[in-house]
């Protein structure tokens, strides 16, 4: 009985000394709202760090509403990531509760305010990540919240960021030479919400939306009307649908158009607010900003010219 029970105790002492890696520091938990968000604090956390994105594919952040799943989720984090400037229109209370028990870091907010494009009023828009070095100088709020959670890994949240820094400043070059190539009268891009302000002043690019800055609100018939006067007058040949906007006021638009004798192709869909499915190339910031490059050159550069081929520098 003895000698049995001394076996069972060493075997059990055995199993135990082969797991040290049980022992090892727990992981630093983060929450994330949009998916740019939750794509850029993983590459930046590394191993260290476990990240959970509240907004998957096709989720539309000025709309979302916290769960009682995700409140549960965001007050046990040790740290919570969000881009601020009203995004998360519907969480603006849930993340202020929150700020008085949890580190919460907002990357829009942080960003020096001058950088910023204004609505009317004195509010901002918070598509940020569509300047891709607009967004790269926001992460630095990222690595920087990091490092004050967990000082211990400073040195790896220091090397992830200049890595994926790096990788952006190659994007936003890729992004320029690319749009470049589109003939300055077809350089319009006409979408269902007012999403790509940013993309428009990085890249000299004209944006048209029907909708405002947020999503919040219907799109008028006057509104539509004017758009198509628009698209005929200027023989604009294509319009894009965003996966997180209904395309109902696209379609409208397109049979405006039609009524008036003008063609009008859907060149696509754009990723605006949310990315595609993960896994996926279209599920990480840089392959989504690939896609969407991709779509916008393909549909509004003339037939003649060869569809781009070149790409940004590789991604893993
Ligand atoms: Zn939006």
């Amino acid at each position: 009985m003895t000698t049995r029970f001394l076996t069972l105790l060493a075997v059990l002492l055995t199993a135990l000394a082969a797991v040290p890696a049980l022992a090892a520091a727990p992981k630093l938990r983060a929450v994330a709202t949009v998916g740019m968000l939750t794509d850029a604090v993983r590459i930046i956390g590394g191993d260290r760090v476990e990240v959970t994105g509240l907004m998957g594919e096709g989720v539309d952040p000025h709309l979302y509403k916290a769960s009682p799943g995700d409140l549960r989720l965001l007050s046990t984090a040790d740290i919570v990531f969000a881009v601020g400037l009203h995004l998360e229109g519907r969480m603006v209370d849930a993340l202020e509760k929150l700020s008085k028990s949890r580190r919460i870091v907002l990357v829009g907010q942080q960003l020096d305010h001058t950088l910023l494009r204004s609505d009317e009023g004195d509010s901002h828009d918070p598509h940020i990540w569509f300047d891709v070095a607009l967004w790269s100088k926001a992460l630095d709020a990222v690595e920087k919240g990091l490092i004050d959670a967990d000082a211990s890994g400073a040195e790896t949240y220091k090397a992830n960021a200049k890595k994926y820094r790096e990788d952006l400043a190659a994007l936003h070059e890729w992004v320029k030479t690319e749009i470049a190539t589109i003939p300055k009268p077809q350089r319009v891009l006409v979408t269902a919400h007012d999403a790509f302000g940013y993309f428009s002043r990085a890249y000299d690019i004209e944006v048209l939306a029907i909708q405002g800055v947020s999503t919040d609100s219907e799109a008028s018939l006057r509104d539509i009307n004017a758009l198509v006067d628009t698209l005929v007058k200027r023989k604009i040949p294509a319009v894009f649908v965003e996966s997180s906007v209904p395309r109902k006021a696209i379609d409208a638009l397109r049979e405006g158009a039609a009524a008036r004798n003008h063609t009008v192709t859907v060149g696509g869909e754009l990723f605006s607010d949310a990315m595609g499915k993960s896994g996926t190339d279209e599920g990480t910031y840089i392959g989504m900003v690939k896609h969407n490059v991709h779509a916008i050159v393909h549909a509004l550069k003339p037939a003649e010219s060869p569809a781009p081929t070149s790409n940004p520098t590789p991604t893993k």
